[in-house]
């Protein structure tokens, strides 16, 4: 993966320093920002960027880092982000560049591509559901970042496809697809809570895993599940087994990462658990 995903920079100056230019800090859609900044204050600074606050970390004395999720959909272009601390208020601007997603096309059983009103409200209460956990808050610290790919197998389809279902497009893929054998065991990529397990419409057996600071995955598709809610995992604990529940066209897992809700590519985070 590129590294383009993840870029440190030794950035904000409070004390006058020059700043890089934006086109420095950039990252592609789905991909993660780490800032840095030089603030002299002693509890911890406020990072917006995009309407939203993001995790923040001391690094060192007066030194503060600070990781932003690029939304797939963030439009491509200039984004102002702030630190904000002690009444002191500063600016940065951040280049989000388009990701170069592919096309992904597949056929499906009719009942699995469109829905009478009864199965488009249980699939629309299944999401609003499935989307309320991404918000609960989950006491841990863990790294920004992922350990380990919940299933060994080939990647069949990246991350942020533009899907066609049945000759529809649809909206774009928002994790990646690992075409394991059926009964492959499915673990945990990270530490974490179980903040959901059920049998959904579209996704079929599924389990959310909130990793703490607003990290979360999501892993469906499984044959079955090992788990409960509110269990804690430890990373490469068995969460259940690859299968084809849902819409699948065959077995396979689908893994998707939520960063303070922003649909980031797993490989930007996996990449994020290799550096040194
Ligand atoms: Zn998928």
């Amino acid at each position: 993966m590129k590294r383009s995903h993840i870029l440190c920079m030794l950035a904000m100056m409070f004390a006058g320093l020059p700043s890089p230019s934006a086109s420095e800090i950039s990252a592609e859609q789905g991909g993660i920002i780490v800032l840095e900044a030089r603030i002299d204050t002693s509890h911890p600074p406020v990072l917006q960027c995009m309407g939203k606050s993001w995790p923040v970390e001391k690094v060192d004395e007066a030194r503060w880092k600070g990781w932003v999720g690029i939304d797939l959909a963030t439009p491509a272009g200039s984004h102002a982000c702030q630190w904000q601390a002690d009444g002191l208020r500063l600016s940065q601007n951040i280049t989000v560049t388009k990701g170069h997603f592919r096309i992904s096309r597949i056929q499906v059983p009719r009942r699995m591509a469109e829905f009478d009103p009864r199965t488009l409200e249980r699939i629309r209460g299944e999401i609003r559901v499935l989307k309320s956990s991404y918000r609960v808050h989950v006491e841990a610290s863990p790294p920004i970042a992922m350990k380990l790919l919940p299933a060994n197998g080939p990647e069949s389809t990246p991350f942020g496809a533009q899907r066609i279902v049945n000759g529809q497009p649809r909206s774009p893929h928002t994790g990646i697809d690992i075409a394991a054998p059926e009964g492959t065991p499915v673990m945990a990529p990270l530490a974490g809570k179980v903040l959901y397990v059920g049998n959904m419409y579209l996704n079929g057996n599924t389990v959310v895993i909130g990793h703490g600071r607003g990290l979360v995955s999501v892993l469906s598709h499984m044959a079955d599940i090992k788990v409960s809610e509110n269990q804690w995992v430890k990373a490469g604990e068995l969460v259940g087994h690859v299968g084809q529940t849902g819409r699948a066209t065959g077995p396979h897992l689908h893994w998707s990462v939520r960063f303070h809700e922003a649909r980031i590519n797993p490989h930007a985070l996996l990449d994020a658990g290799k550096q040194p």
